[in-house]
């Protein structure tokens, strides 16, 4: 069983850019003063020592976690344990199973009502957390379907290349846990029952990855000043390793190829019900979603309808106007992507336009903006490269004193022809959206203002559809305050944006419980969401091996937009654009629905 995979954690923003935890304690001067006006009661009468006792009960409760599952305490960043190599057997599954419920029963005599805001929602973040893996280890099952939850590369990797100890410590620690890799590739194999067929391609494809990571061990192992018997005994231990490793891809493949009855990659209804109510915590049903996003994307379509009949004459001169509407939008799109940065002036227009954001949101009045905090945007260092484009990184929330970056990918790497391509995706529009969604007001300006109270059970265990939705609803955000010259062209190409996050939630409800098959899903892609081939085929693939995460976008962002209307609604005059913002961030990476709460 794979260590517990918080949401934040696995967090992949945005398809194909790169995936980062979005946890971080990232220090800012003056605290969100503005943020507590529209909030719920003072806290000031509530008890102080529940308040406290919960802060215990909650450091209490980590310290047993990071014991019971010192994986996940390595990739939040506690080093401690790392010697410890979990085996993915049946004992270990029981052991889990004990844990939560011990957890479960003392969550369950917290008085949420005695609690400020800010812990009650951590409470019910944890119930929710633990409730979610005890269904994922009994119900849900993917240790027995989806073999690429086996692989001991991550933390190989994270242990090697982190610098939190000097290199000999970091190498003994790895020989610590080498030990047990026959154990584990061995419970691997013991909980493997009829697996995907896709996720165990994918499992062959990453346990080459492993086996390159275990090699570059054995490559700085051969210069680092460790003692003689320490070398020898790491390099038996590596050899030992690599074996196991490849042993375990021939027999993933052969495993692959037996006849006999497979699981299918789709979860089917149940499943994903549950799952949505688990991840996406919110106020609607997957069903409920899903009607929502077909009401969006039809109103979507007809805006850019109307926009793409505004912009024909402007654009595309005497071209004879095609009739059905998604070769029309579609042409009209691909004429206006042309306009570009070259591809040396990708990452310097990035970086052009961080300030800029800034000085809008704070002349518009959208947010309260801390100025002497600039994000630096950075080149993506070479070694995290390999997935195209942008993102925020942030440190786990053990290494506050690391900086944050937004990690931008130059071209470089890319063939004239994938660049031009690249290009066109991320054109004068789209890169202003992408650093409205990653930066500013998105995550970057959210993250701070998590960070002016920060939880560690939030940055744990927070909602991947606040922070998604919240991104997502910057963009808005600024489109409404006419960022980027209210334009047709502007709004046309934010459409196209928005478009896709909504067909996200809809190819995943589709894929996973109406059964929609791959050519189906390429050509709902490509001719009504407006997307390349290869983007389409990325998309596929991603909803394949992932179900309900691509709904967290839409979903957040569809919830934040229909508490804006209701707090619109009920303060009337004294709605304040401002102060909702902050209010709303002002909770962490709470639930949209529980924020919601917290505000009536
Ligand atoms: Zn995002
Ligand atoms: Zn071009």
């Amino acid at each position: 069983m794979k260590p517990w995979l918080p949401v934040l954690l696995s967090l992949a923003c945005i398809g194909s850019l790169s995936a980062t935890p979005v946890a971080a304690k990232h220090p800012t001067k003056h605290p969100a003063k503005q943020a507590t006006k529209q909030a719920t009661k003072p806290h000031a009468a509530q008890p102080k020592s529940a308040s406290a006792k919960f802060d215990a009960l909650s450091a209490r409760f980590l310290q047993e976690l990071w014991q019971i599952n010192p994986d996940f305490a390595v990739s939040a960043g506690r080093y401690e344990l790392a010697g410890k190599m979990v085996v993915p057997d049946a004992a270990n599954q029981a052991k889990n199973r004990q844990f939560i419920n011990r957890w479960l029963d003392i969550l369950r005599t917290q008085d949420a009502a005695q609690l400020p805001a800010k812990q009650a929602t951590d409470l019910a973040l944890l119930k929710n957390a633990l409730e979610s893996q005890r269904w994922r280890i009994d119900t849900l099952r993917e240790h027995e379907w989806n073999p690429s939850e086996y692989n001991i590369a991550g933390l190989t990797d994270l242990i090697l290349n982190t610098e939190y100890a000097p290199l000999p410590q970091r190498l003994r620690t790895l020989t610590q846990r080498l030990k047990d890799v026959p154990a584990y590739y061995a419970a691997a194999r013991q909980m493997i029952k009829q697996p995907t067929h896709v996720h165990t391609q994918l499992a062959i494809s990453q346990n080459a990855g492993a086996i390159s990571v275990l090699k570059a061990v054995q490559k700085s192992a051969q210069t680092a000043p460790l003692s003689k018997p320490e070398q020898q005994l790491l390099q038996r231990r590596l050899v030992t390793a690599i074996a196991t490793v490849q042993a375990y891809g021939e027999w993933l493949k052969k495993l692959d190829l037996q006849a006999g009855p497979r699981r299918p990659f789709r979860l089917d209804k149940a499943l994903y019900q549950q799952k949505f109510g688990y991840d996406i915590q919110s106020s609607l049903s997957a069903d409920q979603l899903y009607q929502q996003a077909l009401e969006a994307r039809d109103t979507a379509l007809a805006k850019m309808d109307e926009l793409a009949d505004q912009l024909w004459p402007k654009h595309m001169g005497d071209a004879v106007k095609p009739g059905d509407r998604f070769d029309k939008i579609g042409q009209v799109i691909a004429k206006l992507s042309q306009n570009h940065v070259s591809r040396e002036q990708f990452v310097p227009e990035v970086k052009r336009q961080i300030p800029e954001l800034m000085e809008w949101v704070i002349k518009h009045d959208l947010l309260t903006m801390d100025p002497s905090k600039p994000l630096e945007v950075r080149e993506t260092p070479l070694y995290q490269r390999g997935v195209a484009g942008a993102g925020i990184e942030a440190p786990g929330p053990f290494r506050p004193q690391d900086r944050t970056y937004y990690n931008v990918t130059p071209l470089d790497a890319y063939t004239p022809e994938q660049a031009e391509s690249e290009l066109r995706e991320y054109n004068h529009w789209i890169l202003q959206i992408l650093n409205i969604h990653e930066a500013i007001p998105g995550h970057y300006t959210q993250l701070v203002y998590a960070n002016r109270s920060p939880s560690l059970i939030k940055s744990l265990f927070g909602n991947g559809a606040m922070i998604e939705g919240w991104a997502v609803y910057g963009e808005r955000m600024m489109m409404e305050s006419g960022y980027g010259g209210n334009t047709p062209e502007m709004w046309l190409m934010y459409s196209k944006w928005n478009l896709r996050t909504i067909c996200n939630t809809i190819l995943d409800y589709r894929v996973h419980v109406l059964g929609m098959e791959q050519d189906e899903a390429l050509r709902f892609l490509t001719r009504e969401a407006f997307q390349t081939e290869a983007e389409a085929k990325g998309k596929w693939r991603r909803v394949q091996l992932t179900s309900v995460q691509l709904t967290s976008y839409f979903s957040g962002y569809a919830e934040i937009m229909a508490l804006r209307e209701e707090r619109k609604k009920a303060l009337g005059d004294k709605f304040n654009l401002k102060a909702f913002h902050e209010t709303v961030l002002g909770f962490g990476s709470a639930p949209v629905r529980m924020i919601r709460e917290l505000m009536q």
